[in-house]
């Protein structure tokens, strides 16, 4: 459950106990971060593993999210990077993390709209910013969330 404490969102549970006489709250020394980071892992098995699965995927939300925007590219590739979501080639082509299927949907779109708009804006211009919102209104806040919440390992 969730409520407001001076303004920021506070996760809680209600356990109930026959044994408890009273009310017992414990404030729990990772309340701060609970819920918001995300640490995701996984090996050169995990990768070979789920490689099909996130080619798929990125193909098929591509092919969506290319509908806003039309633009023209090469080749699609899957990787297994440490510090990378997605990039996007010179010469047009485009390159996923596998992990980004662990992502919430939001932030899987946004990755893949982020990585097709460098198609035509090959910089983090306001243009650029403006051309992401066409498809993710909300990609400023995606990009925090990515930055801040989730681990690559
Ligand atoms: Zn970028």
């Amino acid at each position: 459950m969730k409520t407001l404490l001076n303004n920021r969102e506070i996760e809680y549970q209600i356990k109930k106990s026959l044994r408890a006489q009273r009310l017992r709250v414990a404030v729990h020394c990772d309340a701060r971060v609970m819920g918001k980071i995300v640490r995701i892992g996984g090996g050169k098995r995990e990768y070979k593993k789920r490689r099909e699965q996130a080619r798929e995927f990125v193909l098929k939300k591509v092919e969506n999210m290319n509908k806003i925007y039309n633009f023209s590219f090469k080749k699609i590739s899957i990787r297994n990077q440490k510090t990378r979501w997605g990039s996007c080639s010179k010469k047009g082509n485009l390159n996923f993390n596998y992990k980004i299927i662990f992502l919430p949907e939001r932030l899987a779109e946004y990755i893949i709209a982020h990585e097709l708009c460098h198609l035509r804006e090959f910089n983090h211009s306001r243009d650029f910013w403006n051309l992401l919102a066409v498809a993710v209104p909300k990609c400023r806040e995606s990009r925090r969330e990515l930055r801040k919440g989730i681990i690559l390992k």
